[in-house]
């Protein structure tokens, strides 16, 4: 059974355990506390204490700890990525992949914690020009994270590192299909701090995340499906808990008439059938130029009809990790062939539980569940637009915006079709890019979510600013005094007219 030393000394005993599940195989790959609220209000109590002390050390240590603890991760990177494909079916490569990333996030949000969040001076301004004015981001305290299962590493890293580096504790309630990957975050953080539990995972299923809501952690932060986000939402409403909520897509692709179209089908089968289509930021619409969509749609069939889903080694996509999703991808498929659309890959038959072959669909309406609804499969929907403007209008007109790719060679056009795409990011001439720079803000729009992970914008996500001024020296006319003049005010008045009333 795997412990979670960080929540050790917690009253556990007598706890029911749930299994993990290898998807592919059935398997189990562990057993897992189910923590109830009791013991989710206990860990968010010593969390408190965590944070305090953690909030003390300051940014050199906390810095020094981060980046022992990245250290960890990177030299077992191996372990890791085997225990995320035991858990969620992915190739192992994949796998790898999604723990690098991490890595690379980790430590970008220990170094730069101090640069984005310290004390630092700003301009006062003519009206309090006697006095400093100094603003400064510090941590809220403990941090409740939600995470999914799809990328069990990547995607509550986001949240996780960069709380920590901005000074808080973290109380993490991961996927109940990724527990283990979870508590591994948790223990291997234990080996670097192993007197705090700054950072603890508690396993358990919805009712443990619905726990840790009602907690009084000074901030949640959500990701997985819009639907449970609402709910996450009016939990956190009871305590006036703030909430980060990182939520479903149904991300478009866009392919102008200059296109390098190897490049584009290259990317929006991996952008589309990579882990299985189970990502967030997946390419699920592409919108392709007039004149470039045959082509188009022969090459990306060419290249889509190559894969194969399975559970060995040279397997190209792992199964469907929540079996329930099966149901979903059938219906989204079954309704577009129902309503005239054509399978130029897989089709109807593709759903082989726990897999599902590629499928590439073309004529789906635009109303159509494919066209709307979240598949979180390996399939893709290609539909015909007039030029970049309709491929625009058209990726826009969907309820979630999470982030979208163009394929456009003329730099002018590629980059006013990203700027104007309703989406927290948009990567040019590749796909998914803006994941890999840590520097980048990561979050949706809509549907898909709101407020920002990763940069320094996802620091601040888990930071109060606050303002300090300190009066260097008085002035003649002070206004926010009883002992003010009618005078004073209309020598302010007439600053003012000086500042700010000239005709342009
Ligand atoms: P879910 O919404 O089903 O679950 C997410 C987490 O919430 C899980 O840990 C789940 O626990 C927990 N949970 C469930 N019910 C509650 C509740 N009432 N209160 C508090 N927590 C609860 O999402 P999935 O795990 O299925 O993840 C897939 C979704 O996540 C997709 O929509 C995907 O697009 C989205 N996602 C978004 C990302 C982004 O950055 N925008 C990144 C990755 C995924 P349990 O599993 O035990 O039920």
């Amino acid at each position: 059974m795997a412990v979670d030393a960080a929540v050790a000394a917690k009253p556990t005993d007598g706890l029911r355990t749930f299994p993990s599940v290898n998807p592919a195989t059935g398997e189990v790959v562990g057993e897992h506390k189910i923590y109830n609220e009791a013991v989710v209000r206990a860990a968010v109590d010593s969390a408190r204490a965590a944070a305090a002390w953690w909030a003390e050390l300051g940014w050199k240590e906390r810095r020094r700890l981060l980046l022992a603890w990245k250290g960890v991760l990177a030299r077992r990177l191996g372990q890791l990525a085997q225990l995320v494909h035991a858990e969620t079916g992915k190739p192992v490569d994949d796998a790898t992949l999604e723990a690098v990333l991490a890595v690379a996030h980790l430590d970008w949000a220990a170094k730069n914690a101090r640069p984005v969040l310290r004390a630092r001076r700003v301009r006062s301004g003519l009206l309090a020009i006697n006095h400093t004015a100094t603003v400064e981001y510090q941590p809220l305290g403990v941090v409740g994270v939600i995470g999914p299962w799809n990328y069990p590493v990547f995607t509550p890293m986001g949240s996780i590192a960069y709380a920590l580096a901005a000074g808080n504790a973290v109380v993490y309630k991961p996927s109940e299909y990724t527990p283990g990957v979870g508590a591994w975050l948790a223990n291997t953080f234990a080996e670097i701090v192993p007197d705090r539990p700054v950072f603890q995972t508690l396993t358990g299923f919805g009712e443990t995340g619905a726990a840790l809501c009602r907690s009084g952690v000074d901030k949640l932060a959500f990701t997985g499906s819009t639907a449970t986000a609402k709910q996450v939402m009016a939990a956190c409403a009871e305590t006036l808990t703030p909430v980060l909520c990182e939520c479903g897509g149904k991300d478009a692709l866009i392919v102008d008439r200059d296109a390098d179209l190897d490049a584009a089908a290259d990317a929006a089968v991996w952008g589309a059938m990579s882990n299985a289509g189970q990502t967030c930021v997946g390419v699920e619409r592409v919108y392709v130029v007039d004149s470039v969509h045959d082509e188009f749609v022969r090459r990306l069939t060419e290249q889509a009809a190559k894969l194969r889903p399975g559970d060995d080694r040279e397997a190209h996509l792992g199964p469907i990790t929540m079996p329930g999703q099966l149901e979903i991808i059938q219906r989204h498929i079954d309704e577009a062939l129902r309503r005239g659309a054509r399978a130029v890959v897989g089709g109807a038959q593709a759903v082989r539980p726990p897999y599902v072959d590629p499928t590439v669909l073309v004529d789906v309406p635009d109303d159509a569940l494919a066209q709307t609804e979240e598949t979180f499969g390996p399939t893709v929907v290609v539909s015909r637009v007039r030029d970049m403007d309709e491929a625009v209008e058209r990726s826009n007109a969907s309820r979630y915006g999470l982030a979208a790719t163009v394929f456009a060679r003329n730099r002018r056009r590629g980059r006013a079709a990203a700027r104007r795409l309703r989406t927290g990011a948009t990567s040019i001439n590749a796909v998914l890019a803006y994941a890999s720079v840590p520097a980048l803000p990561f979050g949706g729009v809509g549907g898909s979510g709101f407020g920002r992970i990763h940069g320094p914008d996802g620091l601040r996500e888990f930071a109060r600013a606050k303002a300090v001024t300190r009066q260097r020296f008085p002035l003649p006319l002070n206004v926010t005094s009883f002992h003010r003049s009618g005078k004073d005010v209309r020598q302010l008045v007439t600053l003012v007219g000086i500042l700010h009333g000239k005709r342009r």
